[in-house]
């Protein structure tokens, strides 16, 4: 029976139909952000501006055209046992997911719900706290320390007997600002034994050559608590493809694989995952692209009296004005953006895109907003 709009969205609520017409605005704003090429310049998600390899594309294509009608067991089993040699780890620590997103919100839908706390910092991945409140958990937000990284002790004198889950993600996002391994491991011997911790290293080859860095996975704790997710939508460029993982304890990763969407990885995405783990030589040469990028970004902000810093590809910056104004500039402009988010609401996230796209974004910067900005 066909409904008409007026009714749906009587029956979806007020909250809802509040919803829908955000997100038809957004994409509208979206739409009318059109730069010249027609197309609007996107600095907003944080993803790869190079895409993926020609080899990754090219079994990509091959897998779309002999594998598309088959359902993806083979791949995905091949994928998880792939990424567990690369990490040293049995293939049942490994979960697959539609998206690293998938895992971080079956992880929040398993451990937090009604009485129970999830602790996270402000600001950091955004979507956590919505799951995690949608599961009906109470959110503890702890905001960062002065120098935007996570405020640990800050964060232990909020973890209670009721707080079951503790996400962290290094370098954070939007932040782009690293917790050192020392200060993490002292913050996981304090936590109560029955608080998982959930490491989110969506950004982690940005971050590998610091010396403050290492990973959980590879240089893991003997602590059962802690689960890491990566994903293959940054360093790889396969945001769209959707696909991310964790490794995780075996029980842990057991519970966490039966509430995850079975083949919620598809044929394409896995041998695409696959072949972009295969290609180091990639992950090298966007580290290298991105460090470049992101110090020209940082040169052209010293330019303009602006003290940035990030470890990752995108940089938070202060714009001493209401983020949503700028926001607005650019948009009308052609370039989306990040941000704001809830008590940082003078900054933007910057997502580095292309030498040429950058350029724009600064052309776009000085157009008047420029004088006020800089200070
Ligand atoms: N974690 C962090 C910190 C992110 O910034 C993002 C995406 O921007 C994700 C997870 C989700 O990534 P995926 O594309 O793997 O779902």
């Amino acid at each position: 029976m066909a409904i008409s709009r007026r009714t749906l969205l009587g029956r979806l609520g007020a909250g809802a139909a509040a919803l829908v017409a955000e997100r038809r605005l957004a994409l509208g704003g979206a739409l009318a952000a059109a730069n010249r090429s027609g197309e609007p310049i996107r600095l907003d998600r944080n993803e790869n501006p190079y895409g993926p390899s020609a080899r990754v594309m090219a079994v990509m294509r091959d897998a779309a055209s002999a594998a598309a009608s088959r359902y993806p067991d083979v791949e995905a089993g091949e994928l998880r046992r792939r990424i567990a040699g690369l990490h040293r780890v049995a293939p049942e620590q490994v979960v697959l997911g539609c998206g690293s997103s998938e895992i971080l919100r079956t992880a929040i839908d398993v451990l937090v719900g009604p009485g129970k706390k999830l602790v996270t910092s402000l600001p950091s991945f955004e979507p956590i706290g919505g799951w995690a409140r949608r599961a009906g958990a109470e959110v503890v937000g702890v905001r960062v320390s002065r120098d935007y990284r996570h405020d640990l002790d800050a964060m232990l004198a909020r973890i209670d007997v009721e707080t079951r889950l503790v996400y962290i993600c290094n370098p954070n996002n939007p932040t782009g600002r690293l917790t050192g391994r020392r200060d993490l491991e002292v913050f996981l011997r304090k936590i109560p034994a029955a608080c998982v911790v959930l490491m989110d290293e969506a950004y982690h080859h940005y971050a590998a050559g610091s010396p403050d860095y290492s990973s959980f996975i590879d240089r893991p704790v003997d602590d059962g608590r802690v689960i890491v997710t990566r994903t293959f939508s940054k360093i790889h460029g396969l945001a769209g493809l959707r696909v991310g993982y964790a490794v995780a304890a075996v029980p842990v990763a057991r519970v966490l694989a039966a509430h995850t969407l079975a083949d919620g990885v598809s044929v394409v995405a896995a041998r695409a995952a696959g072949a972009a783990l295969d290609d180091s030589g990639h992950v090298r040469t966007s580290v290298i692209r991105n460090t470049d990028d992101r110090q020209e970004f940082l040169n052209q902000a010293t330019a303009r009296m602006l003290r940035l810093d990030s470890l990752t590809n995108f940089v938070m910056v202060d714009t001493g004005r209401p983020a949503l104004e700028v926001l607005e500039h650019f948009r009308k402009h052609g370039i989306l953006l990040g941000g704001p988010v809830p008590e940082f609401d003078k900054h933007i996230r910057v997502s580095l895109g292309t030498p040429a796209e950058m350029q724009e974004f600064w052309r776009v910067w000085d157009l008047t907003l420029g004088h006020k900005m800089s200070m």
